[in-house]
Protein backbone atom coordinates (compact mmCIF):
# COMPACT_ATOMS: atom_id res chain seq x y z
CA UNK A 1 0.00 0.00 0.00
CA UNK A 2 1.41 3.03 -1.16
CA UNK A 3 1.23 5.72 2.34
CA UNK A 4 0.64 9.30 0.83
CA UNK A 5 1.17 11.03 4.29
CA UNK A 6 3.13 9.35 6.82
CA UNK A 7 4.16 10.55 10.41
CA UNK A 8 7.97 8.81 10.74
CA UNK A 9 9.40 8.13 14.30
CA UNK A 10 13.23 8.47 14.73
CA UNK A 11 15.05 7.82 17.26
CA UNK A 12 18.10 10.17 18.52
CA UNK A 13 20.25 7.48 18.56
CA UNK A 14 19.94 6.73 14.63
CA UNK A 15 21.34 10.19 13.85
CA UNK A 16 24.17 9.21 16.08
CA UNK A 17 25.32 6.41 13.48
CA UNK A 18 28.14 4.70 14.38
CA UNK A 19 29.51 7.19 17.24
CA UNK A 20 26.77 6.23 19.09
CA UNK A 21 26.53 9.43 20.48
CA UNK A 22 25.59 13.14 19.46
CA UNK A 23 25.24 14.06 15.78
CA UNK A 24 26.65 12.21 12.92
CA UNK A 25 26.68 14.52 10.05
CA UNK A 26 27.33 11.92 6.96
CA UNK A 27 24.05 9.58 8.57
CA UNK A 28 21.95 13.23 9.24
CA UNK A 29 22.78 13.66 5.60
CA UNK A 30 21.82 10.73 4.16
CA UNK A 31 18.29 10.33 6.37
CA UNK A 32 17.94 13.64 5.27
CA UNK A 33 18.46 13.10 1.31
CA UNK A 34 16.13 9.46 1.68
CA UNK A 35 13.34 11.91 3.06
CA UNK A 36 13.21 15.00 0.61
CA UNK A 37 14.00 12.30 -2.11
CA UNK A 38 10.66 11.05 -0.84
CA UNK A 39 8.87 14.57 -0.56
CA UNK A 40 9.53 15.62 -3.75
CA UNK A 41 7.63 12.34 -5.29
CA UNK A 42 4.25 13.36 -3.72
CA UNK A 43 4.61 12.04 -0.12
CA UNK A 44 3.58 14.10 3.27
CA UNK A 45 6.28 13.59 5.55
CA UNK A 46 5.96 15.03 9.20
CA UNK A 47 8.69 13.32 11.75
CA UNK A 48 8.74 13.04 15.31
CA UNK A 49 12.73 13.17 16.21
CA UNK A 50 13.87 11.71 19.78
CA UNK A 51 16.64 12.80 21.36
CA UNK A 52 18.69 9.83 23.27
CA UNK A 53 21.77 10.42 21.07
CA UNK A 54 22.18 13.49 22.91
CA UNK A 55 19.94 13.02 26.54
CA UNK A 56 17.45 10.48 28.06
CA UNK A 57 15.43 11.37 31.05
CA UNK A 58 16.31 8.57 32.37
CA UNK A 59 20.45 8.57 32.68
CA UNK A 60 19.92 12.08 34.66
CA UNK A 61 18.32 9.86 37.96
CA UNK A 62 21.71 8.34 38.15
CA UNK A 63 23.23 12.18 38.32
CA UNK A 64 21.09 13.33 41.07
CA UNK A 65 18.28 15.01 39.07
CA UNK A 66 14.64 14.54 39.64
CA UNK A 67 12.74 13.12 36.96
CA UNK A 68 11.00 16.46 35.55
CA UNK A 69 14.28 18.26 34.71
CA UNK A 70 15.96 15.06 33.36
CA UNK A 71 13.04 14.82 31.40
CA UNK A 72 13.48 18.73 30.13
CA UNK A 73 17.15 18.08 29.48
CA UNK A 74 16.26 15.55 27.01
CA UNK A 75 13.27 17.12 25.01
CA UNK A 76 16.28 20.20 24.68
CA UNK A 77 18.15 16.86 22.98
CA UNK A 78 15.00 16.55 20.75
CA UNK A 79 14.97 20.33 19.27
CA UNK A 80 18.44 20.31 18.97
CA UNK A 81 18.06 17.18 16.51
CA UNK A 82 14.70 19.04 14.96
CA UNK A 83 16.88 22.09 13.76
CA UNK A 84 19.95 19.84 12.59
CA UNK A 85 17.02 17.53 10.49
CA UNK A 86 15.14 21.00 9.21
CA UNK A 87 18.36 22.25 7.80
CA UNK A 88 19.76 18.76 6.46
CA UNK A 89 16.54 18.82 4.32
CA UNK A 90 16.04 22.12 3.53
CA UNK A 91 19.90 21.24 1.81
CA UNK A 92 18.26 18.26 0.50
CA UNK A 93 16.58 20.68 -1.70
CA UNK A 94 13.04 20.40 -0.02
CA UNK A 95 11.58 23.26 2.41
CA UNK A 96 11.20 21.95 6.00
CA UNK A 97 9.82 23.35 9.25
CA UNK A 98 11.23 22.61 12.56
CA UNK A 99 7.97 22.82 15.27
CA UNK A 100 8.51 22.02 19.03
CA UNK A 101 6.15 21.92 21.70
CA UNK A 102 8.00 23.83 24.27
CA UNK A 103 7.50 27.15 22.41
CA UNK A 104 11.41 28.82 21.59
CA UNK A 105 10.04 31.33 19.13
CA UNK A 106 13.40 32.95 18.73
CA UNK A 107 14.70 29.07 17.31
CA UNK A 108 11.67 27.81 15.47
CA UNK A 109 7.86 27.18 15.16
CA UNK A 110 5.64 26.56 18.00
CA UNK A 111 3.80 23.19 17.46
CA UNK A 112 -0.04 23.85 16.52
CA UNK A 113 -1.94 21.09 14.82
CA UNK A 114 -3.32 23.76 11.94
CA UNK A 115 0.00 25.08 11.05
CA UNK A 116 1.37 21.63 10.89
CA UNK A 117 -1.44 20.30 8.13
CA UNK A 118 -0.95 23.30 6.76
CA UNK A 119 2.36 23.11 6.24
CA UNK A 120 2.36 19.10 4.95
CA UNK A 121 -0.40 20.16 2.61
CA UNK A 122 1.79 22.71 1.16
CA UNK A 123 4.83 20.20 0.62
CA UNK A 124 6.77 21.31 3.49
CA UNK A 125 8.38 18.48 5.72
CA UNK A 126 7.65 18.98 8.86
CA UNK A 127 10.43 18.08 12.19
CA UNK A 128 8.54 17.67 15.30
CA UNK A 129 10.70 18.79 18.46
CA UNK A 130 10.62 18.94 22.00
CA UNK A 131 7.96 15.39 22.66
CA UNK A 132 4.93 16.67 24.00
CA UNK A 133 6.31 19.04 25.60
CA UNK A 134 5.75 17.06 29.28
CA UNK A 135 7.99 15.08 31.53
CA UNK A 136 7.22 11.17 32.13
CA UNK A 137 7.00 10.55 28.29
CA UNK A 138 9.17 9.52 25.73
CA UNK A 139 8.59 10.40 22.26
CA UNK A 140 6.87 7.19 21.59
CA UNK A 141 3.68 8.76 22.73
CA UNK A 142 3.91 11.77 20.78
CA UNK A 143 4.77 9.73 17.27
CA UNK A 144 1.28 8.02 17.93
CA UNK A 145 -0.24 11.58 19.12
CA UNK A 146 0.92 13.37 16.19
CA UNK A 147 0.15 10.26 13.38
CA UNK A 148 -3.06 10.89 14.47
CA UNK A 149 -3.95 13.87 15.16
CA UNK A 150 -2.37 15.08 11.35
CA UNK A 151 -4.09 12.73 9.76
CA UNK A 152 -0.79 10.20 8.87
CA UNK A 153 -2.03 6.95 7.07
CA UNK A 154 0.86 5.26 9.26
CA UNK A 155 3.26 5.53 11.75
CA UNK A 156 6.58 4.91 10.40
CA UNK A 157 8.96 3.87 13.45
CA UNK A 158 12.78 3.84 11.70
CA UNK A 159 15.04 1.66 13.86
CA UNK A 160 18.24 -0.61 13.10
CA UNK A 161 16.02 -3.65 12.64
CA UNK A 162 14.18 -4.68 9.51
CA UNK A 163 11.04 -5.38 11.54
CA UNK A 164 9.73 -6.72 14.56
CA UNK A 165 11.16 -10.52 15.58
CA UNK A 166 9.95 -13.09 18.23
CA UNK A 167 13.02 -11.86 20.48
CA UNK A 168 16.06 -9.59 20.05
CA UNK A 169 17.46 -11.17 16.53
CA UNK A 170 21.24 -9.48 17.38
CA UNK A 171 20.97 -11.73 21.06
CA UNK A 172 19.05 -14.61 19.55
CA UNK A 173 20.09 -16.26 16.14
CA UNK A 174 16.60 -18.45 16.51
CA UNK A 175 14.65 -15.11 16.75
CA UNK A 176 12.05 -15.09 13.83
CA UNK A 177 10.83 -12.17 11.57
CA UNK A 178 6.92 -10.88 11.58
CA UNK A 179 5.74 -9.91 7.93
CA UNK A 180 2.49 -8.35 9.20
CA UNK A 181 0.73 -8.72 12.49
CA UNK A 182 -2.05 -7.04 14.31
CA UNK A 183 -2.06 -4.87 17.44
CA UNK A 184 -3.59 -7.62 19.80
CA UNK A 185 -0.96 -10.29 18.41
CA UNK A 186 2.18 -8.41 19.54
CA UNK A 187 0.37 -7.43 22.88
CA UNK A 188 -0.88 -11.10 23.58
CA UNK A 189 2.84 -11.93 22.67
CA UNK A 190 4.48 -9.42 24.68
CA UNK A 191 6.04 -8.15 21.82
CA UNK A 192 8.48 -4.70 22.88
CA UNK A 193 7.20 -2.28 19.43
CA UNK A 194 7.03 0.79 21.18
CA UNK A 195 6.29 1.74 24.74
CA UNK A 196 3.53 -0.09 25.93
CA UNK A 197 1.12 3.54 27.13
CA UNK A 198 1.94 4.44 23.32
CA UNK A 199 1.12 1.12 21.77
CA UNK A 200 -1.93 1.51 23.49
CA UNK A 201 -2.88 4.55 22.00
CA UNK A 202 -1.69 3.31 18.58
CA UNK A 203 -3.94 0.32 19.20
CA UNK A 204 -7.11 2.47 19.96
CA UNK A 205 -6.77 4.34 17.31
CA UNK A 206 -6.22 1.92 14.96
CA UNK A 207 -3.11 3.45 13.87
CA UNK A 208 -0.58 1.09 11.66
CA UNK A 209 2.74 1.14 12.89
CA UNK A 210 5.14 0.21 10.34
CA UNK A 211 8.88 -1.39 11.94
CA UNK A 212 11.77 -1.05 8.96
CA UNK A 213 15.57 -0.60 9.55
CA UNK A 214 16.82 3.12 8.06
CA UNK A 215 20.04 2.04 8.01
CA UNK A 216 19.74 1.14 3.76
CA UNK A 217 19.69 3.96 1.90
CA UNK A 218 16.25 4.22 0.05
CA UNK A 219 14.26 2.48 2.69
CA UNK A 220 12.14 5.29 4.15
CA UNK A 221 10.90 5.89 -0.06
CA UNK A 222 10.76 1.73 -0.11
CA UNK A 223 8.92 1.29 2.72
CA UNK A 224 6.48 4.85 1.13
CA UNK A 225 6.02 3.16 -1.86
CA UNK A 226 4.34 0.25 0.14
CA UNK A 227 7.51 -1.95 -1.00
CA UNK A 228 10.16 -2.14 1.48
CA UNK A 229 11.39 -4.48 3.61
CA UNK A 230 8.88 -3.99 7.23
CA UNK A 231 6.92 -5.91 9.30
CA UNK A 232 3.39 -4.23 9.53
CA UNK A 233 1.40 -4.01 12.47
CA UNK A 234 -2.30 -3.57 11.40
CA UNK A 235 -5.80 -3.97 13.16
N1 LIG B 1 10.96 13.53 26.71
C1 LIG B 1 9.99 14.01 27.59
N2 LIG B 1 8.72 14.19 27.12
C2 LIG B 1 8.35 13.91 25.85
C3 LIG B 1 9.33 13.39 24.97
C4 LIG B 1 10.63 13.21 25.43
O1 LIG B 1 10.27 14.28 28.75
O2 LIG B 1 7.18 14.10 25.50
C5 LIG B 1 12.36 13.38 27.19
C6 LIG B 1 12.62 12.05 27.91
O3 LIG B 1 13.53 12.30 28.95
C7 LIG B 1 13.25 11.21 26.83
C8 LIG B 1 14.09 12.23 26.10
O4 LIG B 1 13.26 13.39 26.08
O5 LIG B 1 14.04 10.17 27.35
C9 LIG B 1 14.49 11.87 24.69
O6 LIG B 1 13.44 11.22 23.99
P1 LIG B 1 13.48 9.65 23.64
O7 LIG B 1 14.00 8.89 24.82
O8 LIG B 1 12.16 9.27 23.14
O9 LIG B 1 14.55 9.63 22.47
P2 LIG B 1 14.96 8.42 21.51
O10 LIG B 1 15.15 7.19 22.37
O11 LIG B 1 13.85 8.22 20.53
O12 LIG B 1 16.21 8.89 20.84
Amino acid sequence: MRIKRALIKLSGEVLAGTAGAGLNGETLTQIAADIATAAKKGHEIAIVVGGGNFFRGVQGLNKGLDRPTADSIGMLGTVMNALALEHAIEAAGVPARAMSAVPMPSLCESYARRRALDHLAHGKVVVLGGGLGNPYFTTDTPAVLRAAELDCEALLKATNVDGVYTADPKKDPAATRFDSLTHDEAIARNLKVMDTAAFALAREAGLPIVVFSILDAGAIGQVLEGNGRATIVAP
